[in-house]
């Protein structure tokens, strides 16, 4: 979990880095290329490069694009809602994070509360997962946050297991599905992702095979964090302070690995 901890380190600057080169006029290939920047200058390896054949260090999603847009010649406006989904390896050991932000200022201030929505559905996941022992609590936690918002989870998609591999079992649904779900255990790394829209919970795939559109091309948002659980407590691996800061008001200190 060290080596995690630290893969999720780069990863979180990365995604800073991409989000500073977000200024009206960017192209969503100058986030990629100040997301791979860092991660190279701290000798990690990108894991979303060459995924399934994936082109690009990040996934760069704007507006109606929910998740897996491919960075390229998409120049980014003011009011833009943009997601940056990133991830490196270190030592064989992978991270995966996600932020979504406003280019400039904003067209609606429902757009600010999609955004405050996906990381407040984000957290109270996280906050579970500190004290459940089936990841299905974890999914009724995200619902119960993006329902209470008014907005809807993104069907079919899901967060994971992360540590040897980007995508490990368990399944981490962010709404319920039926079943209890995987047991929660010391040792267990998660993705967890929650992926809002405005409108429908359907979704389509463009013609380049990867980015996923809301149905009703409506906006949405998309925030993710990799997270340990250990015998002690939980340690967010993809935040410098594990968590600390955003999960204060649930009464959890993370537990460093
Ligand atoms: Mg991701
Ligand atoms: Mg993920």
């Amino acid at each position: 979990m060290r080596l995690m901890a630290a893969a999720g380190q780069i990863t979180e600057r990365a995604l800073a880095a991409a989000r500073a080169a977000a200024v009206p006029g960017a192209t969503t290939a100058d986030l990629d290329a100040a997301a791979g920047a860092v991660i190279r200058a701290a000798g990690a390896t990108p894991n979303f490069l060459g995924y399934h054949g994936f082109p690009a260090t990040v996934c760069a999603s704007v507006n109606e694009e929910v998740v897996h847009g491919i960075p390229g010649a998409r120049v980014l406006v003011e009011g833009d809602v943009v997601s940056v989904d990133c991830g490196c390896i270190v030592e064989g050991w992978h991270s995966d994070s996600a932020i979504s932000f406003i280019v400039g200022e904003p067209l609606t201030p429902r757009d600010v509360e999609l955004i405050d929505a996906a990381e407040r559905a984000l957290w109270a996941g996280i906050a579970r997962f500190a004290t459940s022992t089936r990841i299905g609590e974890v999914s009724d936690a995200i619902f119960e946050v993006t329902e209470a918002a008014g907005f809807h989870p993104l069907d079919g998609y899901v967060g994971h297991g992360i540590g040897t591999a980007m995508h490990m079992a368990p399944e981490v649904p962010n709404y319920p599905v039926g079943t209890a779900g995987a047991k929660v255990a010391p040792g267990m790394c998660i993705a967890i992702e929650p992926m809002l829209v405005i409108g429908t919970s359907d979704s389509d795939v463009l013609d380049d095979g990867w980015t996923v559109v809301s149905a009703d091309g409506s906006r949405s948002s998309h925030a993710e964090h990799s997270i340990a659980r250990h015998e002690d407590g939980i340690w967010v691996l993809t935040a410098a302070d594990g968590g600390a800061e955003r999960l204060a008001p649930f009464g959890i200190e993370p537990v460093a690995p």
